[in-house]
This record gives structure tokens, C-alpha cells and sequence, in this order.
């Protein structure tokens, strides 16, 4: 009697243990997503749909829109494998990840010029850095406004609009007034002056982003930092400083160490940066430090049990991986000053290449250029109209959608306000997006521009096996 469907793969399984791919039991029919399945499926099974599913993400390769690492070296793959399963809080059992964490906070202190014993620790990204460094603020505010017998009820952080949005996060969960500087025509960050007619006897701090997410500029750290000391000159509070270096706190160090924007300012009190972004390492490492222990209050601080002694930690999470700590100490052996000089210099040379071949199209016109942290961000030009979706023309928006088509992945969006009227396109320069591939984004943008300034609708641009066949001239 001949066996059918299933029965035949049940038996051919039992006699020559071999099923195929695809057709076994919970694969072969509906996969339960939204509840737990009464029985599991095999490794194989399990990995391949999962693995399939994925597919439908974008490409991290091809992702202009992320300052996020999307490429490391085999090795680093490799012990961020062998690290999976230590978790960072457990010091007393990883002793040597605790101290590769140690030794990672003293490579950024001297990277960032900290005058004598600065401290922090490595977190879950950037954004858990600033509620660090935001609430060490807050503290140290509220201690000098009680001992001055003054309110310390209603206190303020001043900033950019710009600002990333972990910093409206701090304020709103931290109970602090955001003062959020508006922006202006021909003014993408915040300024010194904008910056210090804000401050009042109420702010806890006055935070500068080296390499705004909007354009990739840098605040002029040097001159806020001015600003207030002359405040503080005439009579006016004494406000400390943070820096928001996420991106440029491992690019400026590298590229522009004539540009005075940390520890050296007196006025700086704390810095963080994203491990993730140009630290080179994968999501999430994050890193915040303090210029010396005044300026971490006391009573933030937590004392664990480590190797019979004890061991302070600052952080919102308890548990957390340690693959990322590891890889962080990882990037700094391998490539030392110069080899993270070579790479960050490479993908400023890129970005402000393609930035200046962008501006060459008729369709755009730049808004920055690259020469901040290496991205750049650019508007349709001029005469194209295009900003708003109501506006007739093509907008940025279209452009986005358009590259999309081929892969590539880049964001568009407004200006804050008051520039909301301008809308960008922004690129983020990585390591892995070599000049090569930036050649290849610029050819599929030279089309998106011929069919724009020619007038024509905006078609989708032709994949190559079938290029030109699609273009009606
Ligand atoms: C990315 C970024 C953040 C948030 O950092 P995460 O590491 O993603 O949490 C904060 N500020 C600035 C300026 C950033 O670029």
C-alpha cells in the first residue's frame, strides 16, 4: 500500500533519518506567532524561520540613516560570541570584564583631556548616559540651592531643540523643565548667547551636543563654555556644562584635537558618548564620564561586592550584557590612536566627498557637509519646492522613497522648530560604507536628479539587470 504526504516523510525519516527542509511538522503549516505552540519544532526549524523572517529587514549595510555600528572585524565577532553570556553586572564572578570596563573609562579620560582621577562607567548606550550625567546635575543643583537656604523645586536644563530625544526623556521622567532653544534661519544648533539668555538661578546645566543628529554639526562647545564663565563673571549663577558627545566624543579626539570642547574647559563637568556609534563597537555600549568624583554626588553611587571588596556602580539597569564592554576594549587594542584616526578619517573623507558631489546636482543643496561627525544632511534645492507633502512639487520625502527602492535606507525629515519649515535628507558616514559603495549611492542619486530636473515624474529607478529598459526619454 503506497504512503502519501506526511506518512512517506514520517517513514523515510524512521528508516533514513533525513527530512527536508521546509515541510516538517510545525513548519509546514502555520507557525504559531502570537501564542506559545503546545509542542516546539527543531534547532534547524526553529533558526530558519526566524533567519527567513528577517529577510524583510533592511539591509545594516545599506542603513545611511543609523550612526549605529553595522560592521566589526571577525575577531571582534568572535569574542563578543565567547562573551554572550556574561552579564556586566556580575563583578565578583567576571572580575576581568569589570576591569576591561576600569580600563575602557581611563582610555576615554585621557582621551578626553580629564585633568586629574575622572570617574564613570559604561552603560546600555548613550541614552542611559545622559539620565546619568542629567541626574548627577539635578543632585548637585538641589545640594547647592539647600545650602544657599534657596527653593530647589523648580529646576531647568537648557539645550538645543536640536537635542537628542533621551534628553526630553530625562526631563520628562526627572521631573525637569526643558528649556529648549529654538533654531533660525542659517542657525541649525545652539549658540552661546541663545544659550546663556536662557540660564536662570533654576538651571542645573547647560548641555552642548558635539555632532547635533540633525545635521552632524558641532556646538560651539568652546564658546557656551565662554559664555558662561562670563555669566558667572558679572554675577550671574555658576552653570555646569555636559557635553553630548555620542558621535564626536571618538571622532574630535582623533580628527580635530585642536578643538578645545572637554575636559580642558573647566566648565565641562561631564561628557558621555555612544560606544555603539563611533566607538565601533555593535548596540548597546555607551559611556559617561565625570571630570573628577565632586562632580558625581556621593549618594547616586551603589557599592556591590566585588572580590571581597567593594565595588561602586552608577546605572539604571542591574543586569546587562558584557560582550559590548569587551568588544569596546577590543577596538581600542587593536587600533590604537592611529588606527581609529585612519578610520575615522576615512569616513570623513567619504562623507565629505560625497557631500560635495551632492551639492553638484542641480535637485539639492546641502545643509551641512560633513565636516562635524561624518554625516551630512541636504535639502531640495532652491527652485524644487518640494518641502512640505502638500507642496506640489517632489520633496524629500519621494527622494527617500525612491532610494529605497534600491536599498538604500534614508531618513527624511523636518527641522525642529522654528526651522520646521526645512526638510533633509540626512547621511551617516560609517566604517563599511567605503567610498566604493558611496560611488554607488551617488550614481542611483544622479538618476533620482536627471529625473527631476528634467520635470519628469519621479519613476522608480531601474534595478541594474534591466537598466534602461524602464526610461521613456
Ligand atoms: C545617538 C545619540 C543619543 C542616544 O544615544 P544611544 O546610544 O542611541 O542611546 C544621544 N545624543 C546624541 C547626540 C546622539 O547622537
Amino acid at each position: 500500500m503506497p504512503l502519501h504526504g506526511k506518512a512517506v516523510w514520517d517513514r523515510l525519516e524512521e528508516t533514513v533519518g533525513i527530512r527536508p527542509q521546509f515541510v516538517g511538522p510545525g513548519e509546514s503549516g502555520e507557525v504559531s506567532r502570537f501564542k506559545l505552540a503546545e509542542t516546539g519544532m527543531t534547532t534547524e526549524q526553529a533558526y530558519q524561520i526566524v533567519h527567513d523572517e528577517l529577510m524583510l529587514d533592511g539591509n545594516a549595510r545599506l542603513n545611511l540613516a543609523t550612526f549605529v555600528t553595522t560592521w566589526m572585524e571577525p575577531q571582534a565577532d568572535r569574542l563578543m560570541a565567547e562573551c554572550a553570556a556574561k552579564n556586566m553586572v556580575d563583578k565578583d564572578e567576571y572580575p576581568q570584564t569589570a576591569e576591561l570596563e576600569l580600563r575602557c573609562v581611563n582610555i576615554l579620560a585621557d582621551l578626553w583631556n580629564a585633568p586629574g582621577q575622572a570617574v564613570g562607567c559604561s552603560t546600555t548606550g548613550s541614552s542611559e548616559a545622559c539620565m546619568l550625567a542629567g541626574m548627577a546635575l539635578t543632585r548637585q543643583w538641589r545640594v547647592r540651592r539647600r545650602s544657599a537656604g534657596r527653593p530647589a523645586d523648580r529646576p531647568n536644563l537648557v539645550m538645543g531643540v536640536n537635542v537628542q530625544v533621551c534628553w526630553e526623556k530625562f526631563c520628562r521622567y526627572w521631573d525637569v523643565e526643558p528649556r529648549l532653544v529654538p533654531l533660525a534661519p542659517g542657525r541649525t544648533h545652539l549658540t552661546a548667547d541663545q544659550a546663556v539668555r536662557h540660564c536662570d538661578d533654576n538651571t542645573i546645566g547647560v548641555v552642548a551636543i558635539l555632532g547635533s543628529t540633525f545635521d552632524g554639526t558641532y556646538e560651539p562647545v568652546g564658546d557656551i563654555a565662554a559664555a558662561l564663565d562670563h555669566l558667572t563673571a558679572s554675577g550671574g549663577p555658576d552653570i555646569p556644562m555636559h557635553v553630548d558627545a555620542a558621535s564626536g566624543g571618538f571622532i574630535a579626539p582623533f580628527l580635530d584635537p585642536d578643538l578645545v570642547w572637554d575636559f580642558r574647559l573647566p566648565r565641562v563637568q561631564s561628557i558621555n558618548a555612544s560606544g555603539h556609534k563611533y566607538g565601533l563597537v555593535y548596540p548597546g555600549v555607551g559611556w559617561v564620564l565625570w571630570r573628577d568624583s565632586h562632580a558625581l554626588p556621593d549618594d547616586l553611587v551603589f557599592h556591590v561586592d566585588y572580590l571581597g571588596g567593594s565595588m561602586p556602580t552608577f546605572s539604571l539597569n542591574f543586569s546587562r550584557p558584557g560582550a559590548q564592554v569587551v568588544a569596546q576594549y577590543y577596538t581600542f587594542l587593536r587600533l590604537g590612536r592611529d588606527g581609529f584616526r585612519q578610520v575615522q578619517q576615512a569616513s570623513r573623507d567619504t562623507a565629505r566627498w560625497l557631500a560635495d558631489q551632492i551639492g553638484e546636482l542641480d535637485a539639492f543643496d546641502l545643509v551641512s557637509d560633513g565636516s562635524g561627525i561624518p554625516a551630512f544632511a541636504f535639502r531640495m534645492a532652491g527652485g524644487m519646492a518640494g518641502l512640505a507633502a502638500d507642496s506640489a512639487g517632489p520633496s524629500v520625502f519621494d527622494v527617500s522613497d525612491l532610494l529605497r527602492m534600491r536599498g538604500w535606507l534614508v531618513p527624511a525629515y523636518r527641522f525642529p522648530a522654528d526651522l520646521t519649515d526645512l526638510a533633509v535628507l540626512r547621511v551617516v558616514v560609517r566604517n563599511g560604507f567605503s567610498r566604493d559603495l558611496a560611488g554607488l549611492f551617488l550614481a542611483d542619486l544622479q538618476k533620482i536628479n536627471e529625473r527631476l530636473t528634467a520635470g519628469r515624474p519621479a519613476l522608480p529607478i531601474i534595478p541594474p539587470d534591466t537598466r534602461g529598459a524602464g526610461f521613456h526619454h
